[in-house]
């Protein structure tokens, strides 16, 4: 684009609704944001949009476009099939909804997707036209940037690697499915992990941290405890290192990404994390004595990395 446009962001959460304005010519950079608690039903939830929108356009001047995320499985066409964090909301047409009442047009997509999108506009995967971003949070996002474009899949479902199978045994997922990747790899699999250490009597320093109660052991009580220098716990940490290596393997495998970005609650331990997980990957990943090293680096975007990027998506939408 060669001029500047405002454009609109909304990311859809399971608590709140954040909205952003920004430049197109530096998304990155936000003139205008808003945040409210996110309504029960697909028609409170287009008041809420439309609301934020209108507070944010207000604020920063008038928009051309809006982009807005939401945490579920939406097809190229802005219709919400379902959304297993929003409360009573199931097959909305939420793009077609949203442009009657804004008047402007708009573009939908799942909020990792989005995610992604802002960390290759304006954040850690900038500049790489092969780019993977993984959202380690409660669950697994992902985005995958292929020939500096969003792989979005034929029905606009591409890029849930978080479901894909890396033990059919294994535990049972919310989708339906048994030993998903995101059961072992994201904030809730590290929180199995260290249960299950923990109920082995192997996980001492951490219990204490969480009160003395093997029941209350959290992924933030494993990380203070290896960051202060207790082995069981580092052990811990490697041990979950290794299945977020597994996964990552498989997608360097298929995709060849220039950079993986990891984001997400996780974060904050990257600098414990990421380590173990670099030299896991190495190991896994084919040929790796035989290939440059997977760059590996954090999100740098934090809370406001879906509103930015689906910022970017009505930018980038044809
Ligand atoms: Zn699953």
């Amino acid at each position: 684009m060669l001029w500047p446009v405002i454009t609109i962001g909304l990311d859809v959460g399971g608590t709140k609704v954040l909205g952003v304005a920004v430049d197109s010519t530096a998304p990155a950079t936000v003139l205008a944001e808003e945040r409210v608690p996110t309504p029960e039903g697909g028609a409170g939830l287009v008041d809420t949009l439309l609301e934020v929108a209108t507070a944010v356009s207000t604020a920063a001047g008038p928009a051309a476009r809006v982009g807005v995320g939401v945490p579920g499985l939406v097809d190229t066409s802005g219709r919400l099939h379902m959304g297993p964090h929003l409360r009573k909301v199931h097959e909305l047409p939420l793009a077609e909804l949203l442009a009657q009442r804004c008047g402007l047009p708009v573009v939908v997509d799942n909020d990792a997707n989005c995610h992604a999108l802002a960390e290759w506009a304006g954040g850690a995967a900038s500049g790489a036209d092969e780019a993977l971003v993984v959202t380690l949070g409660t669950g697994i996002g992902a985005g995958i940037i292929a020939g500096g474009r969003l792989v979005r899949g034929a029905n606009g479902f591409a890029g849930e690697p978080g479901h894909m199978v890396v033990d059919p045994n294994g535990p049972p997922c919310p989708c339906g499915k048994r030993g998903c990747w995101e059961r072992f790899a994201s904030g809730s699999g590290l929180a199995r992990l260290a249960r299950e250490a923990a109920e082995a009597d192997r996980l001492d320093a951490a219990v204490d941290l969480a009160g003395g109660d093997v029941d209350e052991v959290r992924g933030e009580h494993v990380t203070a405890a290896a960051r202060a220098g207790d082995p069981e716990s580092h052990a811990v940490l490697d041990e979950f290192a290794g299945w977020i290596a597994l996964g990552l393997a498989n997608l360097v495998n298929i995709l060849d990404p220039a950079v993986v970005v990891i984001g997400g609650g996780l974060v904050d331990a990257a600098d414990l994390l990421l380590p173990l997980v670099r030299a896991q990957l190495a190991e896994r990943v084919m040929a790796g004595d035989r290939r440059p090293p997977v760059l590996l680096v954090p999100a740098a975007l934090g809370e406001r990395a879906g509103a930015i990027g689906a910022a970017v998506l009505a930018l980038t939408d044809p």
